[in-house]
């Protein structure tokens, strides 16, 4: 998934490892939108020509992200993949399109779009050219996903971090107080080197930022969370957000939504939020957080 993927267990169980560990393959092998085989492939290769037949976690993840998209339809759009090949950010083909282009292909990016069938489990893309990518929410699903079975399977305590969307689960056993720490990431800085952690209970941590995947040309910098209304990449104050909340799925929307929204309006929306808190890194470099977390910042 273009990413370092870990599972830290207490316990020695080799074999839930190996359990998650093939979950995940599988769950790359249904869901990518880069790889021609995958079922979402099939379901954008049949675009304006027919419903596609899907497994149940599929048809799942594509129902409720159509759900969040018509709930935001200004930010987190599941339709969004047209745009997002076109600039192919974090790929070997990435570059900037003309305007042209961009006007082409907002009009294959609308939510009323996607017909899902539910008693046939079949998904269909009504207009050619239309392309589902689950780039922004497949993670949190998966985590979540784990997450239940990790319980199921009798782990109390687990650290489950499919890069950038971590969760926690039951008690740091290594910790007095039992809480979790989480690094938050420096978005100037490369993978690992963080700016500060957070000391919590379980919980998801979701994190969206622009310092990945992104590219510069000309001094103008591009990143890969798109605007489906403009067709570019979104231009405001924010660099990050990480969002705190019980479940991942729920976190991945809200860190996309927040992204949109930028520093204030963003602070405003997880504090209407239950159970929801956040840390912002501005493209300045400022830390903003929500209330009621417990951050220390590394001098
Ligand atoms: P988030 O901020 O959570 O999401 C950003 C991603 O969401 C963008 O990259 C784009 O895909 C999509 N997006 C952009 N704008 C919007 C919008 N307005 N609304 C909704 N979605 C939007 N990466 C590789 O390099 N190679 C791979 O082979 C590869 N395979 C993958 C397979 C799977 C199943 C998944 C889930 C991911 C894979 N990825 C791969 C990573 C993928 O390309 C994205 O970069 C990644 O999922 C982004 O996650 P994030 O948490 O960094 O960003
Ligand atoms: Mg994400």
């Amino acid at each position: 998934m273009g990413t370092i993927i870990s599972l830290t267990l207490f316990q020695n169980r080799p074999q839930v490892v190996t359990t998650v560990y093939q979950y995940l393959v599988d769950a790359e092998k249904k869901f990518s939108a880069n790889n021609d085989n995958s079922e979402i492939m099939r379901i954008n290769q049949s675009a304006g020509i027919r419903p596609v037949s899907v497994s149940p976690a599929v048809f799942d993840l594509i129902k409720r992200a159509v759900m969040y998209s018509k709930k935001f339809p200004n930010s987190f759009n599941v339709a969004i993949g047209p745009l997002v090949k076109l600039w192919d950010i974090g790929f070997s083909g990435q570059r900037v399109p003309s305007a042209t282009e961009i006007r082409q292909k907002l009009k294959a990016v609308a939510i009323t779009g996607i017909e899902l069938n539910e008693s046939q489990l079949q998904v269909y893309l009504k207009y050619p050219g239309m392309a589902i990518d689950l780039g922004a929410i497949a993670k949190g699903y998966f985590a979540d996903q784990i997450a239940f079975q990790l319980k199921r399977w009798g782990i109390k305590d687990a650290i489950i971090d499919l890069g950038g969307n971590v969760v926690t689960l039951g008690h740091n056993q290594l910790a007095k107080n039992s809480d979790w720490q989480i690094g938050i990431q420096d978005p100037k800085k490369t993978r690992g080197e963080i700016l500060g952690k957070v000391q919590l209970p379980a919980c998801s941590a979701v994190t969206s930022g622009i310092g990945e995947r992104n590219f510069k040309v000309r001094d103008k910098f591009y990143h890969h969370i798109i605007s489906p209304r403009t067709g570019y990449p979104v231009e405001n104050d924010v660099a990050q957000v990480t969002i705190f909340s019980p479940s991942s799925i729920q976190g991945e929307v809200l860190a996309t939504v927040a992204f949109f929204a930028g520093i204030t309006a963003g602070q405003q929306l997880v504090k209407q939020t239950p159970n929801v808190a956040a840390i912002f890194v501005t493209r300045a470099g400022e830390i903003k957080l929500t209330s009621g977390l417990n951050f220390k910042k590394i001098a």
